[in-house]
């Protein structure tokens, strides 16, 4: 049984994420989709909104689970008994953070990290972009899934009135 992990923040889910997730359940076993649900970091959704969208967004996908993690990725990995960790690049920007980060994890726990080219499509999403540009009132669908885009108008929307 090979299970690898997509960690990220998912503040929303996006396309982008989804492509990478549904990519890597065909090149392995089991995959969990680990939400980071660290309190300290400010968040637009909560964890819980935010582990319900990819809940939703991983439906139809048989051997994909959806889990919050606190704490260190490699100890989470290391307890779910995972042997990689996937990521998605878009760029070099990308790339140097993650190269860095990947060594750290081998280094700590020998855990493997697996990068995976960005669907073009997808290639300029990021959830934070989706968060500016829907601020803006700025047309995001097709980039995140379409349960996300009410959720997305009603928080902004609350963040606005605050
Ligand atoms: P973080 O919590 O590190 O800010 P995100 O939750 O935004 O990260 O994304 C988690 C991971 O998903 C990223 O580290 C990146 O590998 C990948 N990712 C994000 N957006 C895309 C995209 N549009 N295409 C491919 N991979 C992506």
């Amino acid at each position: 049984m090979r299970r690898a992990v997509c960690p990220g923040s998912f503040d929303p889910v996006t396309n982008g994420h989804l492509d990478i997730v549904q990519r890597a359940s065909g090149l392995f076993d089991e995959v969990i989709v680990a939400v980071g649900v660290n309190v300290s970091k400010s968040r637009l959704f909560s964890a819980e909104g935010r582990l319900s969208m990819l809940e939703h967004g991983v439906v139809g996908l048989g051997n994909v689970r959806v889990e919050g993690f606190t704490g260190l990725i490699t100890t989470y990995c290391r307890e779910a008994d995972a042997v990689a960790i996937v990521k998605g690049l878009r760029s070099g920007t990308d790339f140097d953070y993650e190269l860095q980060m990947a060594q750290m994890n081998a280094h700590l726990t020998g855990v493997e990290t697996v990068f995976m080219p960005a669907n073009p499509q997808y290639g300029f999403v990021s959830s934070s972009l989706i968060k500016e540009v829907a601020s803006y009132g700025g047309d995001v669908s097709g980039l995140v899934p379409d349960f996300v885009l009410g959720p997305l108008t009603e928080k902004l929307a609350q963040r606005k009135a605050e």
